[in-house]
């Protein structure tokens, strides 16, 4: 038993508002109600303001894993070629689930430590002129590695090669937090889910899906049981689902909708802006390294920090949590024993950042890993100032 509260600071699943946990505690109702077809309908709603979208928005009872299957299957055929960006971790992920459903899968791999390459992808399309290519797939938030892609230009390398091939992007950990348009980046499938920008549980799986999409879709050969967009797309219209929604997260993104309208999507984002910045000059203030070489594609959601070599990246995670019940992201994959991972979003605010960045500093202090004292003063300088952008309730978009 620890006093006082936990942080929650890895990149996902995020800290949950009060409002949102109390509506999650609202009594289960008949989904088959119409009480629950007007919330499902105003949640429903409310989805597409956030992906900013006029098409339908498909909604499951899922983790991020079950959208990526939902469209790869509803999307493409087996035996389809699928052009991944390998970004980070998630990207690697994404396209070992692709290669075990049956798509072939070609990768453009490139430094980690910067982003996703369109001249590549636009490279890589152009070299296919026999249109072998069915899907690029693209993180737009790397929550392994703290970067972002510039998700308009892959819509722009995909119109300079005259290529037809979908654009399906994962915005499972940007959604919410940073500014997404599914429209108009002209994006095919985007995938999310309820447990990082949208301040939920884990639990509910998103695939925002364009017309050209479901034209696609209507094409495909693969067997689809559960994560069939059409009887959800369908059933959806009028408020209700093929199978038992998750009754409870409804009422609870309801409220986050509620939330995130109050602050206004301008607010919503320049907070994490402002909260990633501060992050890496408190990392870049203790002589760590932040993962991200390019400050432009730096993440406003997560930061990943580099111990020196030979340090015990485990210890200091260890510390954290044990001493002082701050729980911080692991390094993923091939870069797990050199990188940590601070997440700065969701319900998250300037002196929850300090704490979790103080954490930090004490927990470099207790792992003997070798520091610079100073990072949390220099986030201080920065969370001292004003924020550039003034608090916009109702801003559209959210
Ligand atoms: N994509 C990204 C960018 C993620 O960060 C994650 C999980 O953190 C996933 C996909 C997989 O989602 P899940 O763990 O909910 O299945």
């Amino acid at each position: 038993m620890s006093p006082g509260r936990a942080l929650l600071q890895v990149p996902g699943p995020t800290n949950v508002p009060e409002r949102v946990l109390q509506a999650l505690a609202r009594p289960i109702i008949d989904h088959r109600s119409p009480a629950f077809a007007e919330v499902a309908l105003e949640v429903l709603g409310g989805l597409k303001d956030v992906f900013r979208t006029s098409s339908a928005v498909a909604l499951y009872s899922g983790s991020g894993t079950g959208a990526w299957e939902a469209a790869l299957t509803n999307a493409l055929s087996p035996g389809d070629t699928v052009l991944l960006c390998e970004s980070g971790q998630f990207a690697v992920l994404w396209g070992e689930l692709a290669e075990r459903l049956g798509l072939r899968v070609q990768r453009l791999s490139g430094d980690w430590r910067l982003p996703p390459d369109p001249d590549a992808a636009a490279g890589a399309l152009e070299a296919d002129v026999a249109h072998a290519i069915a899907a690029v797939l693209v993180v737009h938030n790397e929550t392994s590695t703290g970067l972002t892609a510039d998700i308009p230009a892959f819509r722009d390398a995909l119109e300079r090669a005259r290529h037809p091939a979908l654009l399906l992007v994962d915005a499972v950990s940007s959604l919410g937090s940073m500014e997404y348009r599914h429209d108009e980046w002209g994006v095919d499938v985007t995938i999310s889910a309820s447990q990082k920008g949208l301040m939920l549980p884990p639990g509910l799986a998103l695939n925002a899906v364009s017309e050209r999409a479901r034209t696609a879709g209507g094409k495909s050969r693969f067997p689809r049981g559960f994560w069939a967009w059409d009887p959800n797309i369908a059933a959806n219209r009028t408020g209700y689902f093929p199978t038992t929604p998750a009754t409870g997260l409804l009422f609870g993104l309801r409220e986050a909708l509620a939330l995130m309208r109050e602050e206004g999507a301008t607010a919503v984002f320049e907070r994490h802006r402002r909260h990633g910045a501060a992050t890496r000059q408190a990392v870049e203030a203790w002589g760590l390294e932040v993962y991200c070489r390019d400050p432009a594609a730096a993440s406003p959601v997560v930061t990943a920090a580099m111990v020196p070599a030979g340090a015990d990246v485990d210890a200091l995670r260890a510390a954290a949590v044990e001493r002082f019940d701050l729980s911080l992201g692991a390094g993923l994959g091939p870069i797990a024993e050199r990188v940590f991972r601070i997440g700065h979003l969701g319900d998250f605010n300037d002196l929850m950042l300090c704490a979790t960045l103080c954490g930090v500093e004490l927990a470099l202090e207790a792992a003997g890993i070798p520091y610079e004292r100073g990072g949390v003063a220099s986030a201080l300088d920065l969370l001292g100032r004003p924020s550039t952008e003034r608090k916009m309730p109702g801003a559209a978009g959210m």
